[in-house]
């Protein structure tokens, strides 16, 4: 039967009879209506880290929704679990005197983090500093601000204007934004935001040294430097917030997925205590922002859950553990005359860029490809010019082979369609 359901990123006039439906899940796989088994080779979005089908979280969510499923924490309201969590994500946090604000997920969370960034200079008496840098390729979610400085320009295009005060950077160099705060003017500049690893751009690792780079030119110019840690929390790059491989100590940190594992819809904003100067420190400078459900009890207690089972199976140090199993298991596919790169090594991340010439013949090939992994039981991601493999970290190393066999059978049978 035709949906009435509109799909995000889907051509729907192709989608609407041909709906993939999605019926439950069990660590690494799932299973469609019809009782076939698929290994998720995405963690659906890049979130569900520990594995689908918890118990455990479910029995959380449900126990708090039994006491108090929702209520707001507007003014002085608070509940134990959002309490627990925000204490929890500060005691983690690779920031001094941490801050965390609530979200329903981590678009919201980027729009909180760059009105954050504005009202903080503005406190400090430097109105004029709302202009915001992003990178090409980067992806901060659909919500205004988010798509407004979207680095994937297909996702920013036809919207309108939605932040007139924002410019992208090359996305590998830290000159780059050096040249472009210049440009701009310091006295102008709110933020620069930055996926440690960017995600649905490609998957793309920041060269040495641009990490602890862009946060010393942001320091220099006054500028804030908000890392969003959505894909790269929680695991995916062997530590909590993902920055913490680089050492490097942001401003603001805005995360989801991974907090929740995607049981319930949660994300929020870290704040350096700096940060939270200006509105913790004295009354009367009070934050005008935020939405209904931030800090839900019931989200939070499967927050509160999920970080229960990353930490008790040590499933975070296992992103980094399991990078050169995946780096290992993905590198055959480098030879396969359809494959332009192989991306893996830095978490349980990595990405397979068809070359130049095929995606010109075949327009359609990584959706192609994509569909004939899954015809194997496999399922991956498409991104622009890539197929994408971001497991729970739950994943272990025959099913990385089994995935690896899957894109070369997958990548065979494209090219008899060459
Ligand atoms: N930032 C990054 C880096 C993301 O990958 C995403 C989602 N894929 C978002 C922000 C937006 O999060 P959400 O879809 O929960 O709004």
């Amino acid at each position: 039967m035709e949906t009435a359901l509109w799909h995000p990123f889907s051509d729907m006039a192709v989608v609407r009879e041909h709906e993939f439906v999605v019926d439950r899940g069990e660590d690494v796989w799932v299973y469609d209506t019809s009782g076939n088994r698929y290994l998720d080779a995405t963690a659906s979005l890049w979130y569900a880290n520990v594995g689908h089908g918890r118990q455990e979280i479910a029995d959380a969510a449900a126990g708090q929704m039994r006491r108090l499923a929702g209520y707001s924490t507007f003014g002085d309201f608070a509940n134990e679990p959002a309490r627990e969590l925000a204490a929890r994500l500060a005691g983690i946090a690779p920031v001094p005197g941490a801050k965390v604000f609530l979200t329903t997920g981590g678009g919201e969370a980027i729009d909180t983090a760059v009105k954050i960034a504005r009202r903080y200079h503005d406190a400090r008496g430097e109105s004029g500093r709302v202009h915001v840098i992003s990178r090409a390729q980067s992806y901060h979610g659909t919500n205004g601000i988010g798509t407004g400085v979207a680095g994937i320009d297909a996702n920013r295009t036809g919207f309108g204007e939605l932040l007139p005060s924002s410019s992208r950077v090359q996305y590998d160099s830290v000159d780059a934004l050096r040249e472009e705060i210049l440009r701009v003017g310091a006295e102008n500049v709110a933020a620069f935001l930055f996926e440690p690893v960017i995600g649905a751009g490609g998957v793309l690792p920041p060269p040495e040294g641009y990490v602890r780079g862009v946060i010393d030119v942001c320091r220099e110019f006054g500028v804030l430097a908000i890392a969003d840690a959505v894909i790269c929390g929680f695991g995916r790059l062997g530590t909590w917030f993902g920055v913490e491989r680089w050492d490097a100590e942001p401003d603001l940190i805005t995360f989801a997925k991974g907090v929740t594992s995607g049981y319930l819809p949660l994300g929020g904003v870290v704040a350096h205590e700096r940060v939270a100067e200006p509105f913790w420190g004295r009354p009367g400078n009070t934050l005008r922002h935020g939405a209904t459900y931030a800090g839900h009890p019931a989200c939070c207690a499967a927050a509160l859950a999920n970080l229960g089972i990353l930490e008790r199976e040590g499933l975070v140090e296992r992103g980094r553990t399991m990078e050169g199993v995946l780096a290992d298991a993905l590198a055959p596919l480098a030879a396969h005359p359809l494959v332009a790169e192989v991306r893996a090594g830095v978490g349980l991340l990595g990405a397979v860029e068809l070359t130049a010439a095929v995606l010109e013949r075949v327009p359609t090939a990584i959706g192609d490809l994509a569909s004939l992994v899954r015809q194997r039981g496999v399922l991956v991601r498409t991104l622009g010019r890539a197929v994408a493999v971001s497991p729970p970290l739950t994943v272990r190393a025959e099913h990385l082979q089994e995935i690896e066999g899957a894109l070369t059978a997958g990548l065979d049978e494209l090219s008899l369609k060459l």
